[in-house]
């Protein structure tokens, strides 16, 4: 008896063959681009699924799945990052292909669900995990189960909007946390900002990226240090507004950005007490993901443990 977990990513697709309680036994991956359209990606997923339980003798007993969304009533509605996808109902269409039941979370409520089950939110019945990459994306977890609102597409804190003056964002606001305090917001502050600044003039201006800004920061670099604390007060203004909101026992924070560490984590804290009431900020403790680069697919894990969230006991 195993458990099938499945992250789909808009670049690749991890399948991880686990434990009943969530152990992983395998994975195997590939890139989305391999394959020509969602119905052949999905059958490779499921050849994947079958090779992996015949493999290991195990029956796959059930699956989850994270996925970008949005949602609508279990079809993808126009996934910014999934094109193409519009309307594939992904837990449909896998259980269908593997005969199994399977459950269908957003990637930021699969990855907390996980860091939830398995990381740094285990014993706590609220907390939020938040990822700081490419974009920046929320999962949420309030009274022992995961929140997704009625589709799936609750905690778009990465879209909350911070500065109104601001880039404009991929989902056609103005000025998300996203587009001010993403890894990519940070690369690309880091090239606009680049001539004033001996350390990243010194790099190849069209290749700054955020792992540039942060070791500028590491190396005491002042452009570099401004750039990384505007994004932690950024980053504090978002966080803020969780804790008035929601005032979770925690919140987890992962994601590429994040890789800068716990001095980050600690401008990222001074920033989220500065926009927090005093109580609830004090209510609620902030820390670094332990799951690493496989939260998104121990994740899709963690979604298949739970199944139905309206079905299942609350831990
Ligand atoms: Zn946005």
């Amino acid at each position: 008896m195993a458990l099938l977990g499945v992250d789909i990513g808009g670049t690749k697709i991890a399948i991880g063959l686990a434990s009943e309680s969530g152990k992983l036994i395998e994975q195997d991956r590939f890139l989305v681009a391999e394959t020509k359209t969602p119905e052949a990606t999905l059958d490779r997923v499921a050849e994947i699924g079958k090779r992996l339980g015949t493999k290991h003798g195990q029956d796959i007993t059930r699956i989850g799945i994270g996925s970008p969304g949005p949602f609508h009533n279990g079809r993808l509605a126009q996934p910014a990052n999934l094109p193409g996808w519009d309307g594939i109902a992904l837990a449909e269409s896998l259980s269908a292909r593997l005969d199994r039941p399977a459950y269908l979370q957003n990637d930021g409520n699969a990855a907390a669900v996980g860091e939830w089950m398995f990381g740094q939110g285990k014993n706590s019945q609220d907390m939020a995990y938040i990822t700081v990459s490419t974009g920046v994306g929320a999962g949420l977890v309030l009274n022992g189960a995961p929140y997704g609102g009625p589709h799936g597409n609750a905690a778009e804190i990465g879209h909350i909007v911070i500065d109104p003056a601001g880039p404009p964002c991929n989902c056609g606001l103005t000025g998300c946390l996203e587009a001010v305090a993403s890894g990519t917001a940070m690369g690309r502050i880091g090239r606009e900002r680049a001539s004033a600044s001996a350390y990243l003039r010194s790099l190849d201006p069209a290749d700054i990226g955020a792992k540039d800004v942060i070791r500028g920061w590491q190396q005491q670099d002042p452009v570099s240090s401004e750039i990384v604390e505007q994004i932690a007060q950024y980053l504090g203004h978002g966080l803020g507004i969780l804790v008035n909101l929601v005032n979770p026992e925690r919140i987890v924070l992962g994601g590429g950005v994040m890789n800068a560490g716990l001095p980050f984590l600690a401008r990222i804290t001074h920033w989220t007490e500065f926009y927090s009431m005093p109580t609830l900020y004090h209510e609620t403790e902030l820390f670094l993901s332990s799951l690493g680069d496989d939260t998104g697919l121990i994740g899709a894990i963690a979604v298949a443990i739970i199944g139905d969230p309206a079905k299942s006991p609350r831990i």
